[in-house]
């Protein structure tokens, strides 16, 4: 085995060495590495870096301790051993003193292994959390070590790894991981190559990469800590960035896109139909648009807005840039409820210009769909609205010339590029439109490749809706209220967590709620809705109270994301601590609607969290979603704020996207700067760049997600 090992780190980079070679691995822990923390190589376990360090340096007596104390780190000898308690109360315990006072070590599992290695008598330090029971303080399953066995070189700053139960069960701890990584480092510093260019470094004052990777592992101190830590969080985000914008550069250069500069049929719509006077924010996104589309470079864009911000009129006024330019558009919703709402607002707009506009979905009857495809073929026909229907391959454009998709994140990316290909000639130009706030930092990475307008202001004369947060003991207060807008024609949502669509309790909760709610209000007819009922009957439900046959709808989070119910004022959020301020959030935008003032009422519980208690405090002060999602990504960070099938994308090693926005700016732009100066890294200041890009085979972002 030795041998081919040999072999096998001379034919390999030092880093892709397999973890099984490094001296006291083996191929048992390798095996387990590689298990439970993916740990594969060298490079894997190097960039396994600490997520805490604990300060060592400190030690207490036994006489100071006190509950609040989260880690206490003491020195002295164990007088006795003792086996306590019977079955799965059965512990081993160890009384020690510092000669000042006793405290117990304590531990239920490991004990043979445990007997076998500590023994009264022996000089310790001992590093754990200390519990009260009674008058004695004790420290369960603490980490232990003679003091015979401390090198002097340990700093105070110890790292903390992550590790899991098996690893921990297999007693394998930070300890072990920094053994280990102190022999990989040791065998490393040859190969440990730069990263950065020289001019990087020194405007930063950043460490090396070689010092970086030293101190993230083995600090000398809090500075040099923070110093390793600044210095990698950038070559992190930096990577990530640059990787992004090249994938933006390649395509801005290498596809062409279809020029649409003449803008006479929107100056006939703004004189004779616009229906108001545009936002600010509004005109500068027509702006953006319109100035990508006259480029010669195809359009990828994502415009994001507030619900309610009027990205539809923007949606309709690029189109009109494109029929003036004789070519076609196209747009996407994700469901048929919310394609027929995008097609009734968009037909309004085109039938006051004489411009022909269709709708397909899978409910398009064959004999229509026949004419649909004649029509779209021959450029008779302008606009297309509809579902991913829109998809098939039997759909033929004569000119498509912009693609507008909703609600981005219900479509995947393999998607939108089947829209692209609708026209084979040039691509069409692409608008993705997203009604969820992304704080900036945040969309500069999942969107990093794409352009973002935002329309940040919400028309004139809007009644902001009226968030309140009551206790779950207050509900007749609720469902009086509920009564008497009812009473004058409004309708009402009822929201439950189901935040797992397999929950059986969220589940019954949502249906004992629809009954309670039914016997409150027996004369009214009511709504329900929830994940696990078949697709026909959510749209039929959706559709009775889209029609106003029924004033109460019951549902989990599925109602339709940008679902129009004007006539519905009144947003009940049920166990709202359960909720995310995101989701919160957009829930809340399913109100606001009308002419009517509009009400959002969070329920929860008495007894909160801080966390949950500012989330209420949030939604209830501000209906801005870009300041509620920055105040989400703060609190939850960015996995949970996408949601679970975007977080592989932000699996970053060291930097986090919430807290280092100010790193990610600089990284960006420093990025932006280089591939503007020297886009194929041909000077040699930039050879660094490239090797270290060369190598990146190991990806932080998943590419197929965005690209
Ligand atoms: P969203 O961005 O959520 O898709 P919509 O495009 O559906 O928003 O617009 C919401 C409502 O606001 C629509 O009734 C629309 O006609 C109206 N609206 C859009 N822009 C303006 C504006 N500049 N002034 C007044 N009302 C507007
Ligand atoms: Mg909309």
């Amino acid at each position: 085995m030795r041998t081919c090992a040999h072999e096998h780190i001379r034919t390999l980079p030092f880093f892709e060495t397999s973890i099984e070679f490094l001296k006291g691995v083996g191929p048992q822990r390798a095996a387990l590495l590689q298990k439970e923390l993916k740990i594969f190589t060298f490079g894997d376990l190097l960039q396994h870096y600490p997520f805490r360090y604990e300060d060592r340096t400190k030690f207490y007596s036994i006489k100071e301790i006190t509950e609040e104390m989260p880690f206490v780190q003491l020195i002295g000898k164990i007088t006795k051993m003792e086996m306590i308690g019977l079955g799965f109360k059965k512990r081993l315990v160890g009384h020690f003193s510092d000669g000042n006072g006793t405290i117990e070590l304590v531990w239920f599992q490991a004990i043979p292994w445990v007997l076998q290695k500590i023994k009264p008598g022996i000089e310790y330090v001992v590093f754990g959390k200390p519990n009260r029971f009674g008058k004695t303080f004790s420290i369960a399953h603490p980490e232990i070590e003679p003091v015979s066995m401390r090198s002097e070189k340990e700093g105070f700053l110890q790292p903390i790894y992550a590790l899991t139960e098996t690893l921990r069960k297999r007693h394998i701890d930070s300890k072990v991981i920094s053994k280990l990584q102190h022999e990989v480092i040791k065998s490393s510093q040859n190969h440990i190559h730069e990263t950065l260019p020289d001019y990087l470094i020194k405007k930063f004052r950043f460490l090396s990469k070689r010092e970086a990777i030293n101190n993230i592992h083995f600090p000398s101190g809090i500075e040099s800590l923070a110093a390793a830590q600044a210095r990698l969080k950038f070559d992190e985000l930096f990577y990530l960035q640059l990787r992004l914008l090249k994938m933006k550069l390649v395509r801005y250069e290498k596809f062409k896109g279809q020029i649409f500069s003449d803008t006479a049929i929107l100056t006939q719509f703004y004189k004779q139909h616009l229906p108001f006077s545009l936002t600010e924010a509004q005109k500068k996104v027509i702006r953006e648009i319109y100035n990508n589309m006259k480029s010669g470079h195809q359009m990828n864009r994502l415009l994001q807005g507030d619900v309610g911000s009027g990205k539809t009129i923007v949606a309709f006024i690029c189109m009109l840039l494109v029929i003036g330019g004789d070519a076609q558009a196209a747009l996407m919703a994700p469901t048929e409820i919310l394609s027929q709402q995008h097609f009734a607002s968009l037909k309004k707009y085109a039938d006051a210009m004489g411009i022909p506009i269709g709708r397909l979905t899978g409910s398009t009857k064959k004999k229509e769909r026949k004419i649909l495809h004649e029509k779209l073929q021959d450029g008779t026909m302008k606009i297309l609205v509809g579902t991913h229907a829109l998809l098939e391959e039997e759909v033929k454009f004569h000119k498509l010339g912009l693609a507008v998709i909703d609600e981005q994140h219900r479509f995947g990316v393999a998607q939108r590029s089947k829209l692209w290909q609708k026209n084979t000639e040039l691509y069409p130009h692409v608008l993705v439109m997203t009604a969820t706030p992304i704080p900036r930092t945040l969309a500069m990475t999942l969107y990093g490749d794409l352009d973002v307008s935002t329309i940040d202001e919400l028309p004139k004369g809007r009644k902001p809706i009226k968030t309140t947060h009551q206790f779950d003991s207050h509900r007749l207060l609720v469902n009086a209220f509920v009564k008497e807008q009812v009473e004058r024609g409004r309708q009402v949502y009822f929201v439950y967590p189901l935040i797992d669509e397999s929950e059986k309790l969220d589940l019954k909760h949502l249906m004992d709620g629809y009954e309670s709610i039914s016997r409150a209000f027996p004369e009214y007819a009511i709504s329900i809705l929830h994940g696990q009922m078949k697709p026909e009957a959510k749209e039929f439900e959706m559709a009775r109270f889209v029609k106003g046959e029924t004033k109460i709808m019951v549902a989990t989070t599925v109602i339709e994301v940008g679902v129009d119910v004007p006539n519905a004022s009144v947003m009940i959020i049920e166990s709202a601590e359960r909720f995310g301020l995101s989701q919160l959030h957009q829930l809340r935008g399913r109100v606001g609607r009308g002419a009517e003032q509009s009400y959002c009422i969070l329920l929860t519980s008495f007894k909160l969290s801080a966390d949950s208690k500012l989330r209420m405090a949030t939604m209830v002060r501000t209906n801005n979603g870009f300041e509620i999602a920055d105040t989400d990504l703060k609190l939850r960070g960015p996995g949970d704020l996408m949601g679970t099938q975007q977080s592989g994308l932000l699996d970053l090693l060291i930097a986090d996207l919430g807290k280092d926005q100010q790193i990610l700016l600089q990284a960006r732009e420093a990025a932006t700067e280089i591939l503007k100066n020297d886009p194929e890294l041909k000077n040699s200041e930039h050879q660094p760049i490239k090797n270290h890009l060369s190598s990146l085979k190991k990806t932080v972002v998943n590419w197929a997600k965005i690209s």
